[in-house]
């Protein structure tokens, strides 16, 4: 055993000793110490099976009076050691009865199921089962029956170490055996159980390697041939037995067959026959069988133990069954009711978890003060003067919402949602003039470069001619990859000095090096192209700024309020006057000629055209090759005369940024394209898009790429190229058509498909969901407000300490939430 992991540990020991064994010497106790000990101790490569037996005994130390830690204690260390511990060896809490041996030194893997059980075997269960407490869940797989060094290898493969892990690794789907039939009553194609007698086995080799066994069954009504490909099903197949049988009926040259059934023995419990049966993910040498059997085990000797970290009061309301009841159910459903009410219970604990989180992260967000920034009308109204534009009402609503947040000591949280071209940046404006009229400083970050340099030039303008306290006027920098050298270096001492006033950057701006002499106001743009983590490092630079985060990206309400519940939210739902929505018409591909001469008028006309080919996330090499590919047609077939770009997704961000300047620059007049042009990009001239294969994309998505024309004063157009034929996408294509809100196809979007890839977890800087399905929004609502409730009586959690601990977990690296 290697050195630092095992001596903090006896170090940590000794301490206890010293204080009497208190379990004080490491805050949290030797549990909430387990888990970091063990990652450290695995990395030092001690031996997996010890420190198994060693982090359970950590747990169990926990839970033990200080009577009997120094039993445990000693047990930890002769582990340490390298001796041979048996868990029974370290009295678990409360037990003074003699132990028996534990199951860890259990025979050699059994290849076939499991053997009933002997008597003394069932009663060394009966009293090894009373003893259990929620800590042997952490306990390693191997201490169930039967489970030797090659199954843990196997198990350990799809990350399942503890009996836990067990429990928790879900089936992917069920196979419905619930039907029983006679085998007259069978019908190809339907899954069902019969119960049969065996009458017959035949083998029959197919290869040197394969064999067939066959089976003939009958039950009265008729007979039916059941095929296995595996030949070691011979041993566990008696003639002449009865048995019930379990798979999908097929029909081979005018005979019902079973191919590869489950069967099980009348008198057994009905594990893999007569139910719904679960399907495991699965690794090699594991069979889904068995691994049935193995889960069925742990559930039925550790389920009850799991501890429900929900308050009694918030299942009772929602309706819900308890942990245990919902473990069992969505593993080995009574029913498909049954299932449908476990699973929710167990998609509920993830979102509860998740609004937890965010409550938790606004209240920390919150408990530390912000300066307040009171914009003077004065000060206001020279900003407004110097617009080109009056505001639009719903501008109006939300620039007076972010004021009065500013105003605060409080620092403010607020998103800004709406769509492409209503208007984000001008409200970005009045925040910055608002803080520089108190001496703050205001930073921009930008999910790329070109947008940054746009951002730049447009707050450039807007805030042309507004003035510091001093009268000077403002001064902006911005701070991306590509500004280096002198010009960095300026722009770094000048937010450090304070002498510049706005800065606006890429993910640049997070860097080290970068110092602010009074940031006061930090502003987000595309908020959802930024994890929670890169919010709160630009956050970081200074005391505690106001938070401003701006999305054209349109979110759903009720997803919204979950997953940025940490954030207030504002809408631009009103467009600036002038504005002719796009025109969106679906084309059938063999019109895509006539599109392509109309796309030749507006070039003539001196307009410009975006080609969207679709960009499928497995392959974005292939969909970039499909681009390349078009795009060389498109040149050299199609489009001779004309000026063609490129740009796809496997180019590098500078050369995307080249291409698209030049494209803004009106160097091309045809941008072909994958999905990867950028939000936000403005090319005012461009006026025509159209989007190839455009059933692929979701709702939200095509309205985003919709979004790149329209943005100057001609009529724009979006040609959405498609042969679908399904209902659904055509019912997504007509949406488009007839809507220009990206709120009322986002919430189209979720109803139709779920939130899609747009909103994936990836992007919304989420954990990863186990169960919870982003677009199941009534589950979603329930556990926000039962969340919203408990957190109101009890902001800390400090009454339910394994819900703290569950949240914590859950959120662990993603996003600091204390
Ligand atoms: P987005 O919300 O997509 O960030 P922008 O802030 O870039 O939108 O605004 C899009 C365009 O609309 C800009 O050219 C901007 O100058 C203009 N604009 C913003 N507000 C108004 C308004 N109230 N009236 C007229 N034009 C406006
Ligand atoms: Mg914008």
């Amino acid at each position: 055993m290697a050195a630092s992991a095992l001596q903090r540990l006896l170090r940590v020991l000794e301490l206890e000793e010293r204080q009497g064994w208190r379990n004080r010497a490491v805050i949290g106790g030797l549990q909430a110490m387990a888990a970091r000990w063990q990652k450290d101790a695995e990395e030092e490569q001690l031996d997996p099976r010890q420190l198994q037996t060693i982090v359970t005994l950590m747990a169990r130390y926990d839970a033990a009076t200080p009577e009997s830690r120094p039993d445990v204690a000693a047990a930890i260390r002769r582990a340490l050691a390298g001796e041979p511990v048996s868990l029974a060896d370290a009295a678990a809490p409360a037990a003074s009865a003699p132990q028996p041996a534990t199951q860890q030194t259990s025979p050699v893997e059994a290849a076939s199921p499991l053997p009933p059980p002997e008597p003394t075997h069932v009663a060394r269960e009966r009293v090894r089962r009373q003893q259990r407490t929620a800590l042997d869940l952490e306990a390693p797989v191997s201490v169930l029956h039967g489970v030797g060094s090659a199954t843990a290898e196997q198990l350990a493969r799809l990350g399942i170490h503890r009996i836990a892990d067990l429990l928790w690794h879900l089936p992917s789907r069920h196979e419905d055996f619930s039907q029983l039939r006679t085998i007259a009553q069978l019908r190809p194609g339907e899954q069902a159980t019969v119960i049969a007698n065996l009458w017959e086995i035949r083998e029959r080799k197919i290869s040197l390697k394969r064999q067939m066994i066959q089976g003939i069954l009958a039950d009265g009504t008729g007979t039916l041939h059941a095929t296995w490909w595996n030949k070691y099903v011979k041993n566990q197949l008696k003639l002449g037995a009865t048995l019930r049988f379990s798979g999908k009926v097929g029909l081979y040259m005018g005979n019902k067959t079973l191919e590869n059934p489950a069967f099980e023995e009348l008198d057994e419990e009905m594990v893999a026959t007569g139910r719904l049966a679960p399907v495991y993910p699965l690794t090699e040498g594991l069979t889904n069988k068995r691994l049935r059997l193995l889960v069925k085990t742990a559930l039925d000797e550790y389920g009850e133990l799991v501890p429900d970290p929900l308050p009694a009061e918030v299942r009772r309301q929602a309706g819900l069954p308890d942990l245990p009841q919902a473990l069992r159910q969505v593993h080995f459903p009574d029913s498909h009711e049954q299932f449908q009410a476990g699973l929710r219970r167990l998609a509920f604990d993830e979102f509860f978890y998740i609004q937890l989180g965010v409550l938790q992260r606004r209240q920390s967000l919150q408990s530390a003060a912000a300066p307040a920034l009171v914009a003077e009308p004065a000060v206001l109204a020279r900003f407004r003067a110097a617009l080109p534009f009056a505001l639009t009402g719903a501008q109006e609503r939300v620039l007076d919402e972010i004021l009065r947040d500013l105003q605060r000591t409080i620092p403010m949280s607020r998103l800004v949602q709406g769509d492409v071209g209503s208007g984000k940046t001008a409200l970005a404006a009045a925040a910055m003039v608002a803080a520089a009229a108190n001496g703050a400083q205001s930073a921009m970050l930008a999910p790329t470069q070109i947008l940054a340099e746009q951002h730049h030039r447009s707050l450039s303008r807007l805030l042309a001619g507004q003035t510091r306290p001093d009268g000077a006027p403002l001064t902006l920098a911005l701070l991306t990859g590509r500004v280096t050298g002198t010009e960095r270096a300026a722009a770094l001492e000048g937010l450090r000095s304070g002498a510049i006033d706005v800065v606006v950057g890429t993910t640049a701006l997070i860097q080290e090096a970068v110092e602010f002499n009074h940031l006061g106001l930090v502003v987000v743009d595309e908020q959802h192209r930024f994890g929670v983590a890169q919010r709160g490092a630009l956050r970081n630079k200074g005391g505690q700024p106001h938070l401003l985060v701006m999305s054209a990206t349109p979110i759903p309400r009720s997803l919204a309020l979950t997953l940025y519940g940490d954030l207030d939210i504002s809408i631009v739902d009103e467009m600036p006057p002038g504005r002719t929505p796009v025109k969106t018409k679906w084309f059938p591909p063999r019109e895509r000629e006539r599109l392509y001469n109309f796309l030749r008028r507006e070039v003539r006309e001196g307009r410009q055209a975006f080609i969207v080919y679709p960009l499928v996330e497995e392959s974005e090499k292939l969909e970039a090759g499909a681009a390349v590919d078009a795009y060389e047609r498109l040149r050299q077939e199609i489009f001779p005369d004309l000026r063609l770009g490129l740009l796809h997704g496997r180019m590098t961000g500078q050369e995307k940024d080249l291409v698209m300047s030049a494209f803004a620059a009106g160097d091309f007049d045809v941008l072909v394209s994958t999905s990867v042009i950028e939000v936000g990009i403005d090319v005012p001239n461009a006026s025509l898009m159209i989007i190839e294969d455009a059933d692929r994309f979701g709702l939200a998505q095509l309205h985003q790429l919709r979004g790149r024309v329209g943005r100057g004063e001609h009529k724009s157009y979006c040609a959405l190229v498609s042969s679908a034929t399904g209902p659904e996408a055509e019912e997504r294509l007509r949406t488009l058509e007839a809507t220009n809100s990206g709120f009322v196809l986002a919430e189209k979007d979720l109803e139709l498909r779920g939130p899609g890839d747009f909103l994936g977890t990836r992007q919304s800087g989420l954990p990863p969901l186990r169960v919870a399905q982003l677009g199941d929004v009534a589950t979603l609502a329930a556990a926000r407000e039962a969340a919203q409730a408990l957190f109101a009586r009890s902001p800390d959690l400090r009454e339910y300490p394994a819900l703290a601990r569950n949240v914590m977990q859950f959120w662990q690296g993603h996003g600091d939430i204390s």
